[in-house]
């Protein structure tokens, strides 16, 4: 089998939040949503990035001195003119206090394979596995596909974590090697959804069927409060899990981890909301176990 290259963003070793028992998460890099919420920023552009720590960073202008486009300035704070970037990776490699990191790297099935071959005996021990998630495994799929084969072929149990929008082919393509997907379900109103991600969920719920049909599904849904926690909401999309016959519904409520990370990218956060309290996540809980739909509050 040759390799296929793809762009990945992070491998996480001892990953209990991707699918049952102790994983490996492999994180594509690209997205084809928006979310205003997205706590992996990171993951969103197709394209390798860099990322400022703004805390490591003594402003001593080193990185400045050495790159050769001159497109980092030092003021209050240091700020990359990331368009005329080209990667060279010469600030990175210049920069005293490893304040500058590149996300996002070219790897092939190979190099993946390699990694999460070390766990191996973790996965058997715990029922673990490997989980593809991003970004939007589905934006590079003949990757995905290379790697959950190879994963499968060494008889690892094997997740993949996708927002659904994507294409519909491709996505068949991919159950053939998946044991479990993890279908993320942002809200199922259509204006609603293009409101939150950019994008209408018509495709999603078309994968959703497609994906819940073919292999063992678990719907996880991101609880933005004030954006998908009314009860309209939950209840249509309890309807849509007794449907499509998944095996749980999960509620994820929002949190502010990654807010951090898009001052890193040069980027802005729009949202000014709180993560909901635990007792709020039991009542939305509740709604959806009216319908007789497992229900768990986080992963
Ligand atoms: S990667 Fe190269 S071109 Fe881009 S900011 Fe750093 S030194 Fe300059
Ligand atoms: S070399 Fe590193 S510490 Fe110095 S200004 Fe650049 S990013 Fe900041």
């Amino acid at each position: 089998m040759s390799s296929v290259a793809g762009l990945v963003f992070n491998i996480q070793r001892f990953s209990v939040h991707d699918g049952p028992g102790i994983r490996t998460t492999v994180f594509m890099k690209g997205c084809g949503l928006n979310c205003r919420w997205c706590s992996n920023p990171e993951s969103q552009k197709r394209e390798t990035e860099i990322m400022i720590s703004n805390a490591k960073c003594d402003l001593c202008g080193d990185c400045a001195l050495v790159c050769p486009r001159n497109i980092i300035k030092i003021n209050s704070k240091l700020q990359i003119n990331r368009t005329a970037c080209d990667l060279c990776l010469t600030c990175i490699n210049s920069c005293p206090r490893a304040a500058l990191a590149i996300v996002g790297r070219r790897q092939n099935t190979d190099e993946v394979v390699a990694e999460v071959v070390k766990d191996e005996l973790l996965y058997v021990n715990s029922n673990g596995g490997v989980t593809i998630s991003g970004g939007e495994p589905l934006l590079q799929w003949k990757f995905v596909l290379d790697l959950l084969a190879r994963c499968k072929q060494k008889g690892f149990h094997t997740a993949l974590d996708t927002s659904g929008y994507g294409d519909s082919t491709a996505l068949c393509n991919l159950l053939e090697y998946t044991d479990l997907v993890l279908y993320d379900i942002k809200h199922t109103d259509p204006r609603k959804h293009v409101e939150g991600t950019g994008k209408s969920n018509s495709r999603i719920i078309t994968n959703l069927r497609l994906a819940a049909n073919k292999r063992r599904t678990w719907i996880r849904v991101p609880v933005i409060p004030g954006y998908n926690d009314d009860r309209g909401n939950l209840e249509t999309l309890a309807l849509l899990a007794r449907e499509t016959g998944v095996e749980k519904v999960s509620l994820l409520p929002y949190h502010m981890f990654g807010v951090n990370k898009y001052a890193q990218l040069g980027r802005r956060y729009g949202l000014k909301i709180k993560p909901p309290e635990q007792a709020s996540m039991l009542s939305l809980k509740r709604i959806i176990e009216d319908f007789d739909i497992k229900v768990t509050v986080g992963y």
